[in-house]
């Protein structure tokens, strides 16, 4: 038996640092929508009793490290499966970017053993899972738009923005999160206002929502990749209405409502940058089927 799940990507529109915790993770307050720049996930069953990893990617490890294959090791020990599953993951998101393409990845993987095995897994039952691999992971079961509290994994669903165009460059570094959060001085950094990126969204005002946009770790990457402030102020002298970098990054996102000016920017980034996208914010997993 095969099974299919798509895995989109996720940006940031809103992100604020609270503080360190005593676990070691950092207490987070985020808005985070899904967008239609999707990895592809098949799960195989196989007779033997083995967890296998095939990525089309480079630097993507294709053993434990890989969070499909912890997913799947929780899923086999939680439910006492003896079968085993080949997973091919065909990466079409950029890996270490800022975009929860690996936790991504594991909760398509989740999605999809709980069709194969035939589980009967609630969406809750798949997040309180998706945490054990990743603080995103519980966001990337149920996608859409959501308030993240906790270290991300505190969830309240939302409406999703209104329809645009969602530019994405990455430089060719890549940046580690962890990293990022160990540079980070929480006294000295912006705190974007979640709770007016919240209310602009309920309201459906699309400038708002690129006047409000905001990332506490942005100033952190900053300093270490200098591409980030390029590629944005590129952005904005092309006409974008909002820029901002997702997640950890190093990938920054631009929003206009306009096809031209998505061309415009698409094609000025392109030979500059190395990966380059133009895709839409996408309301949820029911749009990707
Ligand atoms: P986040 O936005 O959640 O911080 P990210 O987009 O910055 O994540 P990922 O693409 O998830 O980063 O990759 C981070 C690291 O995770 C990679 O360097 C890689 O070694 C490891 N990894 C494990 N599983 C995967 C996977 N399925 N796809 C990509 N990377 C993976």
């Amino acid at each position: 038996m095969k099974v299919i799940e798509r895995a989109p990507a996720k940006i940031n529109l809103s992100l604020d640092v609270i503080g360190k915790r005593n676990d070691g993770f950092h207490e987070v307050n985020m808005v985070m929508t899904t967008i239609d720049l999707c990895d592809r996930i098949e799960c195989t069953a196989l007779d033997t009793d083995q967890i296998k990893i095939n990525s089309s990617a480079a630097f993507v490890p294709e053993d434990e490290r890989n969070f499909a294959y912890q997913a799947a090791q929780l899923i086999k020990k939680k439910y006492n499966i003896r079968q085993g599953v080949m997973i091919n993951i065909s990466k079409e998101i950029p890996v270490a970017a800022g975009l929860a393409g690996g936790s991504s990845d594991a909760a398509a993987t989740i999605r999809a053993l709980n069709k194969m095995w035939d589980l009967k897994m609630s969406i809750e039952e798949m997040m309180d899972l998706g945490a054990k691999v990743g603080s995103d992971v519980p966001f990337c079961v149920i996608g859409g738009t959501a308030i993240a509290a906790g270290r991300g994994e505190k969830l309240t669903p939302i409406a999703s923005p209104p329809p645009c165009w969602v530019i994405l460059a990455k430089p060719s570094v890549s940046v580690s999160t962890a990293e990022i959060y160990r540079s980070l001085s929480l006294s000295t950094a912006p705190h974007p206002d979640v709770e007016g990126m919240v209310k602009a969204i309920e309201n459906q005002d699309y400038l708002k929502i690129c006047a409000l946009l905001g990332n506490t770790l942005e100033s952190v990457t900053l300093s270490k990749v200098q591409e980030v402030s390029q590629i944005k102020e590129h952005m904005k002298q092309m006409g974008a209405d909002g820029v901002l970098m997702s997640g950890s990054g190093p990938t920054v996102f631009g929003l206009t409502r306009y096809e031209s000016r998505m061309q415009r920017i698409y094609n000025s980034l392109k030979g500059y940058c190395p990966y380059v996208y133009a895709v839409h914010l996408c309301g949820g997993m029911e749009q990707l089927e």
